[in-house]
């Protein structure tokens, strides 16, 4: 393993790029916001996935696969889901209808992010399935008075909190001076958010110290990394849109339950992916969904392969904004066209490519010098595995075509039959089972043997 390899990471808690240090190297730990499961999950939404399985994928490569625990949640309890199952199952009980819309979006949304070569997180819990941790969280921070009780709301009470700010950088008069800050009569002050509160007949709950209720979006994600990765752990991330209110409250809500100085001690945040210069959303209905890429037609006229998607994401840095067109997609496809497909296989990553990754995940320098590897190895097979490992690494590996053993012979018989034509001097017939192949995807590939200066013919499946 490459312990040696040293990692440096943007920390938006400094606002500094720093040398990485885990808590425990035996259990590197890292969390990241998901997806609120109440429809398809559009491009911009993939890219914080697609940029985090990197960093995942990094961290076992310098850790080893079995030390990192990477979770990634699921919220499934949302006003905006409670509004689609009423749209959409308006015949079904409430929470029947609920679970039919996560069900649905959250296992699309896993087709999704697995077609984009994203790997499994270690967990994926679900909101709906921690309420007791979120319960307790909230006790606490009642019997510890950050907390208060209020027109049927628990709410969290900001200035109990002597830093609360600490993330975003803004202090409390900042926010109350915020128009944007509703100002509720029952909140002791406007930035104070809510941790629970109470559900009518109509509105799924659970029962609870203060009444049949729900919890508030940020103490979801509180209680989801306490209990799978303890009160203080190392990278914490997700969009920027997050980093106020959603973390800044995750923060408040955590240190001040668990009395710690941190929640976790790097914070990271990739930047929007945008179309026509602003933000891809839901709300502006500038967006296209992972599923439309991949499956329709509907942007460019064509399909998407996942890999394509994928590298065009990977070729800006993650704290840049990307601008989504149909010209960088085209670029990422004539880039890959150019790649070698192997098998992982068990070569050695390219340093130059770990350099590059190592210094806040520089994805562009790592694709920069993918491609001269690729360039490499396909004039020089012997650099094929470090190609390989390399492309792992960053999840963008051309895969080898799958075929049948069945064509394979078929194959294998009609190149033998070309070579016995070949020497036959029967060349017509020869170029046409050439042609006749290289129409269904298969190239030819003509070299001698080394000893016996006969002719050999090998084969490969074109991408
Ligand atoms: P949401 O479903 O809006 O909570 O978003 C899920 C994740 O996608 C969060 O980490 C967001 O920050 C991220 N996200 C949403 N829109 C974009 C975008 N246009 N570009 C990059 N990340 C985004
Ligand atoms: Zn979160």
């Amino acid at each position: 393993m490459g312990m040696g390899t040293k990692l440096k990471l943007y920390n938006t808690l400094t606002r500094e790029k720093t040398g990485f240090e885990p808590i425990d190297a035996n259990n590197v730990r890292m969390y990241v916001c998901g997806p609120t499961v109440y429809d398809f999950a559009h491009i911009g939404n993939a890219r914080p996935v697609i940029v985090f399985d990197v960093l995942f994928r990094l961290l076992r490569h310098v850790y080893g696969d079995s030390h990192v625990t990477y979770v990634r949640n699921i919220t499934d309890v949302d006003d905006k889901i409670n509004a689609r199952a009423l749209r959409d199952f308006p015949g079904l009980p409430l929470n029947e209808a609920i679970r039919a819309v996560t069900e649905k979006t959250e296992t699309q949304y896993l087709d999704d992010v697995k077609a984009l070569g994203c790997l499994e997180p270690s967990e994926q819990p679900r909101a709906t399935d921690n309420i007791a941790q979120m319960i307790e969280i909230i006790e606490k921070l009642i019997a510890k008075g950050h907390a208060y009780r209020a027109s049927g709301e628990v709410l969290f009470d900001t200035k109990s909190m002597a830093d609360y700010g600490q993330l975003s950088k803004r202090n409390l008069d900042e926010q109350q001076a915020g128009a944007r800050v509703a100002v509720d009569v029952h909140k002791r002050s406007p930035g104070d958010f809510v941790l629970w509160k109470l559900s009518d007949e109509n509105e799924p709950g659970w029962e609870s110290p203060w009444g049949r209720g729900r919890p508030g979006w940020h103490i979801e994600c509180s209680a989801m990394s306490g209990r799978y990765l303890g009160d203080v752990f190392d990278i914490h991330g997700g969009g920027l849109d997050l980093i106020f209110p959603h973390h800044e409250n995750e923060i408040a809500q955590s240190r001040c339950a668990h009395g710690t100085e941190v929640m976790a001690n790097v914070w990271m945040h990739n930047g929007f992916l945008q179309v026509e210069g602003r933000k891809m959303s839901k709300s502006e209905g500038n967006f296209v969904t992972i599923y439309d890429l991949l499956h329709t037609e509907v942007f460019g006229g064509r399909k998407w392969p996942g890999e394509v998607l994928r590298l065009a994401m990977l070729m800006t840095h993650y704290r840049e904004p990307i601008d989504f067109s149909i010209k960088r997609l085209e670029e990422a496809e004539r880039l890959l066209a150019k790649w070698p497909a192997a098998d992982a296989g068990d070569g050695t990553v390219d340093e130059t490519v770990l350099a590059a990754l190592a210094d806040d995940l520089n994805t562009v320098g790592a694709v920069q010098a993918l491609h001269a590897l690729a360039q490499a190895a396909n004039a020089d097979p012997s650099v094929l595995s470090r190609f390989a490992a390399s492309a792992e690494l960053l999840g963008v590996l051309p895969k080898k075509a799958q075929i049948d053993d069945a064509v394979v012979l078929a194959v294998d018989a009609l190149v033998a039959m070309r070579l016995e034509m070949l020497k036959a001097r029967n060349f017509a017939e020869a170029d046409k089972i050439r042609d006749d192949l290289s129409a269904k995807g298969v190239q030819l590939k003509d070299g001698k043997d080394a000893a016996t200066g006969e002719r050999v013919t090998t084969w490969e499946v074109k991408r």
